[in-house]
Formats: structure tokens, C-alpha cells, sequence
């Protein structure tokens, strides 16, 4: 019964941290190719290479921590939805492994 409550707070906490760090690094990986494509500015050299380096530290994270954080914590699975996207809300039981990861 008390891994059950774990799973539940660990995979809480896991969503917690994706809402923290994964959503805004992919959100600044948008931000700054979208500087690039209108801010013309931009485009020439040290900020071009400044701004692309931050876009992709940004996706890098993004991506990583939207598959690290969105794991089963009982089976390590990503849990997906139907069409294989990973859901942007937390998942009240893993398709995996059917364990429960939240009450909602
Ligand atoms: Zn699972």
C-alpha cells in the first residue's frame, strides 16, 4: 500500500519538475528562433551564435526533461496517449504497467 502513496508523490513531483524546467526550455527554444526569423538584427554574428545556443540548451532540456519527467516512476515507461503524444496532463493510471499515478 505505501509504494502505491509513492508512486502518487513521486510522479507529482515529476510533473512538477517538467512544469519547472521542461515546458519553459521548450518554450525558449521557440523564442529564440522566432528572434531569429523576425529580428533581422539578430542575424549577425555573436548574437547569432549566442541566441542559437540558447535555443538549443533550451530544446535540450525541453526534450529531455519532458521524457525524463513524464516516466512511469512504477515501470520507468513514458506513459503515451493513443496517438503516441506525451500527455500534457497528469495520467490518473500508466498504460503500461496500470499502476495509479494520480487521483484526479
Ligand atoms: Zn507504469
Amino acid at each position: 500500500m505505501s509504494d502505491r502513496i509513492d508512486i502518487k508523490k513521486k510522479y507529482s513531483h515529476q510533473l512538477k519538475l517538467r512544469r519547472k524546467y521542461a515546458y519553459p526550455g521548450l518554450l525558449l527554444f521557440v523564442l529564440s528562433l522566432v528572434s531569429l526569423v523576425f529580428i533581422s538584427e539578430l542575424r549577425v554574428k555573436p548574437w547569432f551564435f549566442i541566441i542559437l545556443g540558447i535555443g538549443l540548451f533550451g530544446f535540450l532540456v525541453g526534450l529531455f526533461g519532458l521524457n525524463y519527467w513524464s516516466r512511469c516512476p512504477a515501470c520507468n515507461k513514458v506513459p503515451r496517449q493513443g496517438d503516441g503524444s506525451i500527455p500534457s496532463a497528469a495520467m490518473d493510471k500508466c498504460p503500461n504497467c496500470g499502476a495509479t499515478l494520480s487521483d484526479t
